[in-house]
């Protein structure tokens, strides 16, 4: 049959035949759908065997999954469209009835709060916020017995450091699923699994990928825990794409290089703001000031994170928006885990969604300003920080 041009434009050239090349890194796979010659490899792919369409299983995505079990030492991992479609699967997966308990950080990321309250909401299951780094965390666990308790490995945005292993084992006792965003050290600075957790999150959009260039996110743990949320990732379509799954596939390469010095450069940042005068407190988990340093030392790796948190003397939001707009090294931008620096005024960012009571609870003032520190010279970066503080408290 001779074809005519519409079905050529349509066919020609979708196969690649002849060579025998292995790219150094994968090619991007947009493609949604897959067709086979036979029908027997198609209903196998249909059955998960191969790739038939992308809502399913989709290469990049897979690969991706893969490095990122291997760097949480996981056996399996599911990845979604952003960190937030992550931790929403983590709270579908539960078998919620009306009464139950969901615990989380007083002071954890304000959209997660705000995600987890209106859900809760949804299904008369309780939310209570907890202090999880004061010594009778664990007892409350134990007492409250909670379905799902969500813990952050370092707290956005107080930089507060819970004992991630005590936590676990008063989940095991109370039969509670220990789930835990990681990605402030990302699994260069804690695999929390191997701490006793079920799962460990990550937002992929920050040190991972690390270029701010794709969002992303991710739940890794054991096969049996995992199988169920990718069978729900196929009804809530909550995918990754391939383009963000291949960006962050290549950023995820350098991830232990870049998170050491992100981390050195931290501790070097902190350690020359904690000399100024200008200052109410400079909290780092790697300064012997902080209330979790102890802490922090047993349950981080390689250092003590990339994440540096301050609050200038007597600023409000006035004084916070002078000295964001005063930087000319750090830049300004509501994220963190770039290779540039990124600064933010805590109460009007990560913490927005939460209410001034719930702000006031976790102790989230308007004078506090969170740093993502780079990779410049820390110097630059801490001077840049310092003359802007100076010009944020009018001077
Ligand atoms: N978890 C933490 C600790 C975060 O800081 C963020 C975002 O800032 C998220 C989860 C949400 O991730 P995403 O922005 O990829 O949805």
């Amino acid at each position: 049959m001779k074809t005519k041009q519409k079905t050529v434009a349509v066919h020609a050239g979708s196969r690649l035949t002849g060579s025998k090349a292995v790219p150094v890194m994968p090619p991007i796979f947009p493609a949604a759908v897959n067709w086979f010659d036979s029908s027997d490899d198609l209903s196998d792919a249909l059955d998960g065997k191969d790739y038939a369409y992308a809502r399913i299983s989709a290469p990049n995505a897979a690969l991706l999954e893969e490095a990122v079990a291997a760097l949480e030492g996981a056996e399996a991992c599911v990845a979604y469209a952003s960190g937030m479609a992550a931790l929403r699967s983590l709270f579908d997966a539960q078998p919620w009835k009306a009464g139950d308990v969901l615990v989380m950080p007083t002071d954890g990321y304000g959209v997660t709060r705000a995600l987890y309250k209106n859900l809760c909401a949804r299904w008369g299951v309780e939310l209570r916020p907890l202090d999880q780094t004061s010594p009778d965390a664990p007892a409350r666990i134990r007492e409250w017995r909670p379905r799902l308790v969500l813990a952050e490995s370092i707290s956005n945005p107080l930089l507060r450091v819970p004992d991630i292993r005590a936590l676990a084992q008063a989940c095991k006792d109370a039969g509670a699923v220990f789930a835990v965003d990681a990605t402030f050290p990302s699994p260069f600075g804690q695999r929390a699994l191997e701490l006793g957790a079920d799962y460990a999150v990550q937002s992929t959009s920050k040190w991972l990928n690390g270029h701010s260039d794709a969002l992303g996110g991710t739940v890794s743990g054991s096969k049996s825990s995992i199988d169920p949320l990718r069978s729900a990732r196929i009804l809530s379509g909550d995918v990754l794409g391939p383009f963000e799954a291949w960006l962050t596939l290549r950023g995820l390469r350098t991830l232990p290089v870049r998170m050491k010095a992100h981390n050195e450069h931290a501790a070097h940042v902190a350690k020359r703001l904690s000399e100024s005068p200008l200052l109410e407190r400079v909290i780092y988990p790697g300064l012997s000031s902080h209330p979790d340093h102890a802490v922090a030392a047993r349950v981080l790796e390689g250092g003590f994170g990339p994440m540096v948190a301050f609050e200038i003397k007597g600023a409000g939001q006035k004084e916070g928006d002078r000295f964001l707009e005063a930087l000319r090294v750090a830049k300004p931008g509501p994220s963190l885990g770039d290779v540039g620096t990124l600064v933010m005024h805590a109460a009007s960012a990560s913490a927005r969604r939460m209410t001034p009571e719930e702000r006031a609870q976790a102790g989230i003032r308007d004078s506090l300003i969170r740093v993502s520190v780079g990779l410049e010279d820390p110097d630059d970066v801490a001077d840049d920080l310092l003359a802007a503080v100076e010009k944020g408290a009018g001077r």
